[in-house]
């Protein structure tokens, strides 16, 4: 095959490709390659074009037994590393290596880790402080009746986080299975904030907040997962009380139908808003990462597991909607989500 129609073939293969000579040098390269190794590759040594060694050495073992390997090869042209898997494999006196993006692959595997690592020490902490109480209490604390009632508060509170995060974990794992399911039911969101609302009078008491329901519309409907949107509100609603009970005051405001530039579509805004301590610009676009928290201790005493907004956010992503968090230290947070009523344009 002449260069030209090699050159011809290799171009309109999806994949970057890139072809050894049996003078070692670069015989024909893809135009893909070329945001990998740089352009000009042809008539170059391969190991000036390439430079990795592991990936040397497959070419080396290849051309040697004429046998199939593999290489990694990590592309630094881009803002961001790009891990590459290369097949190198023997064509009739050539080399031929085909270059197969790995980063989405490998970041997947990172934070998969990342998930079990952070699951273990959530767990791990209260496990702890659990074993430890139930050494004192077969041991010093036997006959001790006073302490064995504050140990055994202790032991209810840590066993109730855990229960907390296993519950949340689950719900994570739910609401991430059916991500791509549209919900179809009819859901009247004046009467579900309302029910919301007065099923956390309990932690509205303990607070000391007053929550107003400011319905500036009403019977607005939308297509949603009811169960899936009491679960948003009420996270919401929860850390409005939870982060922002020193302001005192909780509004939850159902805004009447608006167009709405990200979703090019008519949405609904439901806005929660506390006069809290707020949160600083930096931690705003990371508060939906899992585990994440602006203040671990904090997070923790007031019974956060710190996958609140990540529900949340995954969640609304189901309904095609938006989640605006907008804070500023020292005033409150405002946190909106907006859920599309009409369609899609
Ligand atoms: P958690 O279970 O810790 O409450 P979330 O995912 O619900 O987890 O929230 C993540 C973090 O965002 C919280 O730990 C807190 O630091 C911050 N946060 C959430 N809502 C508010 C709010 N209304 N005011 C201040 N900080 C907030």
């Amino acid at each position: 095959m002449t260069a030209e129609r090699i050159g011809a073939v290799i171009d309109a293969l999806p994949l970057p490709v890139l072809l050894i000579g049996p003078d070692e040098r670069v015989r024909a390269a893809n135009s893909m390659v070329d945001s990998i190794l740089g352009p000009e590759l042809i008539g170059k040594h391969h190991i000036t074009a390439l430079r990795q060694p592991a990936i040397i050495a497959a070419i080396a073992e290849t051309s040697r037994t004429q046998d199939p390997r593999v290489a990694r090869y990590t592309g630094r042209h881009g803002p961001k590393d790009t891990v590459y898997r290369v097949s190198v494999a023997a064509a009739e006196g050539d080399i031929l290596l085909t270059f197969e993006d790995q980063t989405a692959a490998e970041e997947a595997g990172q934070m998969r880790r990342d998930f079990v690592a952070n699951v273990s020490h959530e767990l791990r902490t209260p496990l702890t402080a659990l074993l430890g109480f139930i050494e004192t209490l077969s041991g010093a604390a036997k006959e001790d009746p006073v302490a064995r009632d504050r140990f055994l508060g202790i032991m209810a509170h840590e066993a109730n986080r855990m229960t907390r995060l296993v519950d949340d974990l689950m719900s994570l794992s739910r609401v991430e299975e059916d991500e791509r399911v549209r919900p179809r039911e009819h859901v009247d969101l004046s009467a579900l904030l309302s029910s919301v609302i007065k099923g956390l009078e309990p932690q509205v008491n303990a607070a000391g907040v007053t929550v107003t329901l400011d319905l500036v519309t009403s019977d607005e409907m939308v297509q949603g997962d009811a169960g899936q949107l009491v679960q948003v509100f009420t996270n919401l609603v929860e850390n409005a009380i939870k982060y922002g009970a020193s302001g005192e005051e909780v509004t939850v405001q159902l805004l009447p139908r608006a167009m709405n530039q990200r979703l090019r579509c008519d949405a609904i805004q439901i806005k929660v808003t506390d006069k809290g301590d707020g949160i600083a610009e930096h931690h705003i676009a990371r508060l939906t990462e899992r585990f994440y928290r602006v203040d671990n201790h904090r997070s923790r005493e007031v019974g956060g597991t710190g996958l609140g907004l990540a529900i949340v956010k995954h969640i609304i992503n189901r309904h095609r909607g938006r989640l605006l968090i907008e804070s500023e230290e020292g005033r409150g947070t405002q946190v909106s989500v907006f859920l599309p009523v009409g369609p899609v344009a």
